[in-house]
């Protein structure tokens, strides 16, 4: 049987939150449904992150001492496969494929994920040309790779597969034989197979949510979004059925409970759906008898004008609904209209007064700079942002960004004003003067207020499940002195004095509640593995082994 290593590189930008590669997973998961074989998964970034945070030093194994050791040169994995999500992901990736193919010559390289899928042109001149390129999800296109091997001992692909997304449904298991393989096949959401999830324990000890997808699609059609230009199978919002998603929250509930860790998910769906998928979803688990925290993400026109918000946001939040995402983007009606997102702003504040109450954290995405931003109005936004408890330091920051694929980057092209890579979009000389200077002032707490952000929606989960709200509360009052540090120096032009000093001890405090919140659980070094006598745990490589 052919051998398989997935991977996800390192990313080479401004990491703002970490997850689960839920892509390699998931097509680890599909592999192994339908073919019985195992599928390594190595992912650059955990093992970065177990560095940063202290649970690994230089005598755990690295990466590379993992991935040699379960490939030795004389048993090669047949292919390897790297999941490529935006152009941050380039460079790290092209350099492991240059040095894997000097240790394993003749192994198969793919290369998917959503940079491929959005930027093609880029990724065929960035790639070597012996590099299989696969655009959409990747799990028909491994399949029928791994088949080739097991079939020739080769692969002859064409450079990019693409899937022409025709078929409304397609059932894994009832793959037809190679020979009459079709290649305009796609997964509907529900014939996704469980993701295989070998390092859970890794994400979990570092204060990761365990990430679920029960969609695909969305209902919306933002200019400034990839996901409407995705192929159509990709583009309209399609769910996987409930049932199946609390089937899979089952199995990972009793392996967080097996482990002793918390069932905390994370939904990155780019649209959960409505109101009712989310009370739908609740009623599931109740029904069976699972209690778990979860937040998710929702377009802010999916809760605008609902009967009895207030009371059916309550009773979600009772069923662990703890946390919510919303795609507010701007407050300026005609902004709204131009990119294709017209909804009810008004509206917004009995939608955020209804979360506040129910106790649901919310967080928005929100574009404050763009090609229409004047100083003036960035003000006046952030002020009304703050006075719905809406503004955080992320909103001075943020700035539209023309992502390929999108709609803004083909007219920004067609203008030959950006090239083919993600750029800011591009503002008058005064806005561009006052945001840089604003970002450069403000990036000390930009920095600390991040740290805290990305653990926050764990906690407020973390506090659901135990009752236990201390550390929540004081994690929320460092990130409201970001808030009003942020604001006043924006807004009111009050940047204090000794903000570095500020920013530090704000940080050194988020630092202290991390460590209290996720006590360290260091992992295995190579000692350990080395000297079995040693009075430590087995290495991971060395339990992988005995399994
Ligand atoms: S930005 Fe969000 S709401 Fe708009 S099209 Fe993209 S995923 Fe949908």
């Amino acid at each position: 049987m052919p051998t398989v290593a997935l991977i996800r590189p390192l990313y080479e930008g401004d990491e703002s939150e970490f997850q689960e590669p839920l892509g390699i997973e998931r097509l680890a998961g599909f592999l192994k449904a339908n073919t019985d074989e195992e599928v390594r998964l190595f992912d650059r970034r955990l093992y970065q992150q177990e560095r940063l945070f202290g649970l690994a030093d230089e005598n755990s194994f690295s990466f590379w001492d993992d991935f040699t050791r379960a490939f030795p040169v004389t048993a090669p994995p047949d292919i390897i496969g790297l999941s490529v999500m935006t152009a941050e992901d380039v460079p790290d990736s092209l350099r492991l494929i240059s040095r894997l193919k000097t240790f394993y010559p003749r192994a198969h390289f793919i290369v998917g994920g959503l940079f491929v899928t959005t930027a093609l042109d880029s990724a065929q001149r960035r790639f070597p040309a012996e590099v299989q390129l696969v655009s959409c999800e990747g799990e028909i296109p491994l399949l029928e790779t791994f088949r080739a091997v097991m079939a020739e001992g080769v692969v002859k692909t064409p450079r990019f597969e693409s899937e022409k997304c025709d078929a409304e449904r397609f059932d894994a298991r009832s793959l037809p034989d190679k020979s009459d393989s079709p290649k305009d096949i796609h997964l509907t959401p529900d014939g996704w197979a469980i993701a295989s999830r070998p390092d859970l324990e890794r994400y979990l000890a570092l204060g990761c949510a365990i990430s679920l997808q029960s969609s695909r699609g969305c209902h919306g059609s933002c200019s400034f979004c990839a996901t409407p230009k995705l192929p159509s199978p990709y583009r309209r919002w399609q769910g996987r059925s409930l049932p199946l998603v609390v089937d899979e929250i089952a199995l990972l509930s009793a392996h967080a409970a097996e482990s002793g860790l918390l069932p905390i998910f994370n939904f990155v769906d780019d649209d959960f759906g409505p109101l009712s998928r989310i009370e739908a979803l609740d009623l599931e688990l109740k029904r069976r008898g699972l209690r778990i925290a979860y937040a998710l993400q929702l377009r802010a026109a999916d809760l605008l004008e609902q009967d009895r918000l207030p009371e059916r946001l309550a009773e979600l939040r009772k069923g662990g609904f703890t946390r919510v995402f919303l795609g507010v983007e701007s407050l300026c009606p005609q902004t709204l209209e131009d990119w294709n997102k017209s909804y009810a702003t008004d509206k917004l504040p009995e939608v955020f007064s209804a979360l506040k109450k129910a106790g649901i954290s919310a967080h928005i995405g929100y574009i404050l700079w763009h090609s229409g931003t004047s100083v003036e109005d960035a003000r006046i936004e952030a002020k009304r942002l703050w006075e719905m408890g809406l503004y955080c330091p992320k909103v001075a920051e943020s700035r539209m960004v023309l992502f390929p694929g999108s709609r803004l980057h083909e007219r920004g092209l067609a203008a030959k004003q950006v090239s083919h890579a993600a750029c800011w979009e591009p503002m008058s000389a005064e806005s561009e003067r006052f945001y840089q200077q604003l970002s450069n002032k403000l990036r000390p707490v930009y920095d600390a207020w991040k740290e805290g952000a990305v653990l926050s929606p764990w906690l407020a989960a973390q506090a659901h499940l135990t009752g236990e709200r201390t550390l929540i509360e004081a994690l929320d009052a460092v990130l409201a002195e970001c808030d009003r540090i942020s604001y006043r120096s924006f807004v009111h032009d009050e940047f204090p004095q000794d903000l570095h000093r500020i920013a530090a001890k704000l940080s050194q405090r988020i630092t202290q509640i991390r460590q209290t919140a996720l006590p360290m659980r260091n992992r295995p070094s190579k000692q350990s593995a080395d000297n079995p006598s040693a009075n430590r745990p087995a290495s991971r490589s060395s339990r992988r082994r005995e399994q």
